[in-house]
């Protein structure tokens, strides 16, 4: 039995098998564009879940808009699809109701970087334990090829016919001045590195982002496979690269150019995060709260006493 990967029993619904790949399996149809970065990072995000043994119903996905937030449509588990730019805070939101689920969010770069990037710099600083991955593609894909947030600067699309004057968001950079946890970067074309950075992300106790590098095949032809290709690199290979020294990752993570670093730029894994924090939440998820506050037994006099 491998597709189902939870059986009841006396004491609830228990993981009685391990996942695999046909775990995530689902009949929907792609409507990607043959050789789009998105079918590595699908094919990644499966492969980290199932080296993770986590099972559809322990993993719950949030989406925005566009073509990479097609993403969970394409997996068998648990997801929503929220507006353009706000799958953060509508994670966060769940995490905190049921802060036992791994909670993960999937947005391109301009849903993630450019219309939810209020969202994501104060989610950066409140350290939720949620994972976010950016498929960052440095174009509108589904809206037809417009210059994104992390397009580069001279870049020609239908709305910057003489090329873009706005300098690049750089994701990393925002993310240490924010004072997220664990930022990393990978490629959607080397999946066996992006499953591992995406594993990693999943299990660091904290916001993680995991910026993905891909091509968009229809849209962005000066950012290709094989630009990307020609130019990254894995901080891993560097002799004594340490992501827990900010210093090094402040270097990292302003590297933009011939040369890209991939792999873990930062990680502090001493820093608590937002649910650790909230003394409510150290008796129980809100879920469970609310269950027995709904409990006829329960009368709000005590419910106060024992959780105010
Ligand atoms: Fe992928 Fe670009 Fe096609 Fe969208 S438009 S599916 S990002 S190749
Ligand atoms: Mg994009």
């Amino acid at each position: 039995m491998t597709d189902t990967a939870i059986r009841p029993d006396s004491s609830g619904l228990t993981l009685m098998t391990k996942v695999d790949m046909k775990t995530f399996q689902t009949t929907e149809k792609s409507t990607w564009c043959a050789g789009c970065g998105d079918f590595g990072i699908l094919a990644s995000i499966k492969q980290a879940l199932v080296g993770l043994n986590l099972a559809p119903h322990q993993v719950m996905f949030f989406s925005g808009i566009g073509c990479g937030s097609k993403l969970p449509h394409y997996m068998h588990v648990s997801a929503l699809n929220t507006i353009h730019g706000r799958a953060l805070p509508v994670a966060t939101g769940f995490k905190l109701a049921n802060h036992n689920m791994k909670v993960v969010a999937i947005t391109g770069d301009g849903d993630g970087y450019g219309i939810g990037m209020g969202h994501l710099a104060h989610t950066m600083r409140r350290n939720p334990d949620i994972t976010h991955i950016v498929e960052n593609n440095q174009v509108y894909g589904l809206t037809k090829g417009q210059y994104s947030p992390t397009s580069g600067h001279g870049y020609i699309s239908t709305t910057s016919p003489e090329g873009s004057i706005e300098v690049s968001v750089n994701p990393l950079a925002l993310g240490m001045a924010m004072g997220a946890s664990f930022l990393a970067r990978s490629f959607s074309s080397d999946p066996k590195h992006l499953a591992s950075m995406i594993m990693k992300a999943m299990t660091h106790k904290g916001y993680a982002l995991v910026d993905v590098l891909q091509p968009c095949v229809t849209y962005n032809h000066v950012n290709t496979n094989e630009w990307y290709k020609s130019r990254v690199y894995k901080v891993e290979d560097l002799p004594n690269y340490d992501p827990t020294n900010r210093q090094m990752a402040y270097e990292r993570a302003q590297e933009w150019g011939d040369r890209i670093p991939m792999g873990v730029i930062y990680a502090d894994t001493d820093r608590p995060t937002y649910e650790d924090q909230v003394p409510l939440l150290q008796r129980g998820t809100l879920l469970e709260l609310s269950e027995k506050a709904m409990r006829k037994d329960y009368d709000y006099e005590s419910l106060k006493n024992e959780y105010m």
